[in-house]
């Protein structure tokens, strides 16, 4: 939904009140992070479509759940034996719609007292309370009734999720209520396709099969044996691989890129665990192609960068996987049973051999060893410190060292302008005369924000122009520099109003002045994003 989030709290108009959506989702990251149960549990992905209707102050709760009553009893025509709902303890007005509506018993419209049943873009945006609908796979699965100590088993699986929103959470911790009610609904295709085609786990639906067929004839291996997690691991992860690099997001450090590269590296080793040591996962492009390339012709059109992306990283990690997991083996010998990996080891493996915290910890999970994520913490830190100290030393201090203090609090910026060249961010910091300030209202100022369309040229060259604008102040942006290499920093110049820190603006580059390098504007031609809406 994050999309309509400015028409849910009412900043923006359109000439529709209602939409349906199918859009892709990734959830590796973030708020929302499923990596970890992806491939041991039969229902999660790190990427999947996500099924939605929506209505801006047009129908509200009633008529959401019996559409998608309708849907799932009617259309899909799954018995009603099958299915419980959930609903939030308190909301007495969705139990009653349900208990009209689907002439459930009342033990199978469950109130739930947790933030399952509350849903949160993220820590601030729109929100509400929400009602879930599940599907039983049978007595023969384990698993129990949402609210029930067996709920995360793989029996009683959520399908989908009907978001009444009515709230907003505003950055300084606040809720107020939305203006108009809101209908955000979402239903996962994998998992609706799992049931269509009768069978218990997304990854025995005819598409992921067929890139489980393919990974299993590369690897000469039994998909259905021991190694099955492995497959369903690559599978998985090569549409998340795929979509996000055709989305113009690049392996990296930090940011999206490292959650690409960690998804990226988990694939591989579980490459390797099948036994193949040369790069695979690019060679199963065509098939994903095959699978999803009419639905998404950017699997087409940005075959090479996803092709040579995924070659790239396959061999330059494929150098040091080899060494890190002896390494990791020696440790694991050493290791009184039930003592957790050391938060040493932990980072030699990221700092020496590019494991991601989560490849370690995700290698260990059959061994059923943690690793001490604190300690891994305390050398992080140490190193960053050293690195501060060194650069501290080099001279150029004065005004640039107010940017160490910013990307130790922000983070690095997440570039938006692949895709884009328009975009709402939140504003992370303000810099005046080389001081931070909370706010500025006239003058030249520098500005960062949790994400950016704006380009940030590197050492000299200039980066995009154009302007940012909230309900509270108008700024020019001549210029975007990079500093410390992550952080995205806006020129400006106030035109009019206050702006402040945690405030919402829209950022949008000028088009016409566009100063990228050839790569980047090819990229930019692309249509963008036409998966998102369809007005009905
Ligand atoms: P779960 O509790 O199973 O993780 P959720 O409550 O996190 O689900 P929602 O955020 O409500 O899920 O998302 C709406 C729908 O999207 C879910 O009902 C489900 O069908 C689908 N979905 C959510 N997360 C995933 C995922 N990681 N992989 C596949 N489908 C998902
Ligand atoms: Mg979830």
């Amino acid at each position: 939904m994050v999309q309509f989030k400015n028409i849910f709290t009412g900043n923006e108009t359109r000439d529709y009140k209602r939409a349906t959506t199918s859009q892709k989702s990734v959830r590796a990251g973030g708020k929302h992070n499923d990596l970890d149960s992806v491939g041991y549990d039969v229902r999660h992905h790190t990427f999947f479509e996500m099924l939605g209707n929506f209505s801006f102050g047009d129908y509200f709760k009633e008529e959401a759940i019996n559409y998608a009553w309708e849907v799932v009893t009617k259309e899909f025509d799954i018995p009603k034996d099958r299915l419980a709902v959930t609903v939030y303890h308190t909301d007495e007005v969705a139990r009653n719609i349900w208990r009209k509506v689907s002439g459930l018993p009342e033990d199978r419209i469950i109130n739930i007292a947790t933030k399952d049943n509350f849903w949160q873009m993220g820590d601030t945006g729109p929100c509400g309370y929400c009602s879930e609908i599940f599907f039983d796979h049978g007595e023969q699965v384990w698993g129990g009734l949402p609210g029930t100590p067996e709920e995360d088993g793989d029996r009683w699986i959520e399908i989908w999720n009907l978001v009444f929103d009515e709230f907003e959470d505003l950055p300084d911790g606040s809720r107020i209520e939305l203006k108009q009610k809101c209908i955000d609904t979402g239903m996962g295709l994998e998992r609706i396709s799992a049931i269509l085609q009768g069978v218990h786990s997304n990854f025995e639906t005819d598409m992921f099969q067929h890139l489980i067929k393919a990974i299993a004839d590369i690897a000469n291996t039994d998909p259905n044996g021991p190694l099955q997690a492995s497959h369903n691991v690559i599978a998985d992860h090569l549409r998340a691989i795929s979509f996000l690099i055709a989305d113009g997001v690049l392996p990296s450090n930090e940011g999206r890129g490292y959650v690409l590269r960690r998804i990226m590296r988990r694939a591989m080793r579980h490459a390797y665990m099948l036994g193949v040591k040369e790069p695979m996962i690019y060679k199963l492009l065509p098939v994903l192609q095959q699978e999803m390339g009419e639905a998404y012709p950017e699997l087409y059109t940005r075959e090479t960068l996803i092709k040579e992306t995924i070659e790239i990283e396959e061999e330059r990690f494929g150098r040091t996987l080899d060494k890190g997991l002896h390494l990791l083996d020696e440790e694991i010998a050493k290791l009184p049973s039930g003592a957790k990996l050391s938060g040493e080891t932990a980072f030699r493996l990221y700092d020496t051999y590019g494991f991601p915290l989560d490849l370690t910890q995700d290698a260990l999970k059959n061994k059923k060893i943690e690793v001490d994520v604190d300690g891994f913490n305390v050398c992080m830190e140490k190193q960053k410190a050293e690195a501060r100290k060194n650069w501290a030393g080099s001279g150029d201090e004065g005004v640039e060292k107010v940017w160490y203090g910013i990307k130790d609090k922000c983070g690095a910026t997440e570039f938006l302008g692949y895709n884009t060249l328009k975009a709402d961010g939140e504003i992370k910091a303000l810099v005046q005369d080389g001081q931070e300030v909370d706010a500025v209202t006239a003058g030249k100022f520098e500005l960062v924000a949790n994400q950016t369309p704006f380009y940030a040229e590197r050492g000299g060259q200039v980066g995009d122009i154009g302007t940012i604008i909230s309900k509270n102040f108008k700024a020019e942006v001549y210029d975007t520099k990079r500093k410390l290499d992550t952080v995205f920093v806006h020129c400006c110049k106030m035109i009019e109003g206050e702006a402040k820190v945690d405030e919402f603006a829209n950022f949008e580059v000028n088009k016409e002045n566009l100063q990228r390098d050839d790569f980047l504007s090819q990229l930019y031609t692309l249509d963008r994003c036409p998966w998102y809406t369809l007005p009905v």
